[in-house]
């Protein structure tokens, strides 16, 4: 009896270090691309500036309990703060499913924590910070030696992240000269690199082809919608009329490829030469 309550355990403390990462990731997507610290101060309510008490900033059930409301000014509190504690306390459990307490658990869960990041402060400001794709890229060149990242081995992580930059750069500079204006930003270039490291080299295709697909389709859905997000990003530059940022797509490509290239090559055979 002792083994199955040992392995409930560990699943209960990955849930909650998964969700205590997804509270410190609420706070580096809100403060990094504003410059701010992301140590100090404590966490203070975005509104009021009230700061929050430990026991209103328990993961997901302080957010249920408060009715998504500050204690303090009564401010609403967006359901993505509990969303994305959700969201890492989920990678945390499927990592240790996937891989067991290991090394290679830790590494995914790093990843998709950071891909969590990249993804929404894309979304929140059109930039993908290097204090975010810098660590993407040295952790995946780093880690894979150690055999515990999707790539493998040194030479299919370092290939693919060289393949990645070098791909999304000639995209990038090739818009530029076409459209006189820029196509895709340089922070697509790292990210890329970044995903190419991580998950080796015969990974870029599918992910690439499965970002470009969504993003081609959320596009279409949100032109006929009438509603296309356009805003500055931070450095003022404004995103062309039609456009949504690149980098959620990739993210979500590269999380579908982490999660279902096994399933997907059941469905499609030949996807399995890029696995
Ligand atoms: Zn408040």
């Amino acid at each position: 009896m002792t083994a199955p309550l040992a392995a409930r355990l560990l699943q209960a403390w990955a849930l909650l270090a998964g969700a205590s990462i997804g509270s410190f990731l609420n706070v580096v997507i809100a403060r990094l691309p504003a410059g701010q610290s992301i140590v100090t101060p404590r966490s203070r309510c975005p509104r009021c500036g009230a700061p929050i008490a430990w026991y209103d900033n328990v993961p997901v059930l302080s957010w249920l309990l408060l009715r998504a409301r500050c204690r303090a000014c009564a401010g609403r509190i967006s359901a993505r703060y509990p969303l994305v504690e959700l969201a890492g306390g989920a990678a945390a459990l499927l990592a240790l499913r996937r891989h067991g307490p290991t090394g290679a658990a830790a590494a995914e869960l790093a990843l998709v924590a950071l891909l969590l990041a990249l993804a929404l402060v894309d979304l929140d400001t059109w930039l993908l910070p290097h204090a975010l794709t810098g660590p993407l890229l040295a952790g995946a060149l780093l880690l894979a030696p150690l055999g515990v990242t999707p790539a493998g081995a040194l030479g299919p992580a370092a290939a693919g992240a060289a393949i990645g930059v070098a791909v999304l750069a000639a995209v990038a500079l090739l818009g530029r000269l076409a459209f006189r204006r820029e196509a895709m930003g340089f922070g697509d270039v790292w990210l890329l690199g970044g995903l190419g490291g991580w998950l080796g080299v015969k990974a870029l295709l599918p992910v690439v082809l499965l970002a470009s697909l969504q993003g081609a389709l959320v596009g279409l859905l949100l032109a006929a919608a009438g509603r296309l997000p356009r805003h500055a990003s931070t450095d003022g530059w404004v995103p062309p009329e039609s456009a949504v940022p690149f980098g959620p797509f990739l993210v979500a490509g590269a999380l579908e490829w982490l999660y279902l290239s096994g399933w997907l090559a059941r469905l499609a055979p030949p996807l399995a030469l890029f696995r």
